[in-house]
């Protein structure tokens, strides 16, 4: 996972899962807070992955669920 920080507006990005991701987030952030200047100190860093948490499994298992119907449904 990757972050895109910026030490003039003190803000880190949430987190991508490619660095290409979190350097388009800073490509985003230096066009609209800095007018496509590049802040001194600006970086991405690596975080580690986190995964699912709490209600978030809930989603992915109503999600599954609803995959798993829809194959029984479409296969009768
Ligand atoms: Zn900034």
């Amino acid at each position: 996972m990757h972050r895109y920080q910026c030490p003039v507006c003190k803000i880190s990005s949430t987190p991508y899962a490619t660095r290409l991701a979190a350097e388009r987030h800073g490509a985003g952030h230096r066009r609209k807070a800095h007018y496509g200047d590049h802040p001194i100190g600006e970086r991405i860093t690596r975080v580690p992955y986190r995964g699912p948490r709490g209600s978030e499994w809930r989603v992915i298992a109503i999600t599954a669920a609803l995959v798993a119907i829809a194959l029984i449904v479409k296969t009768f």
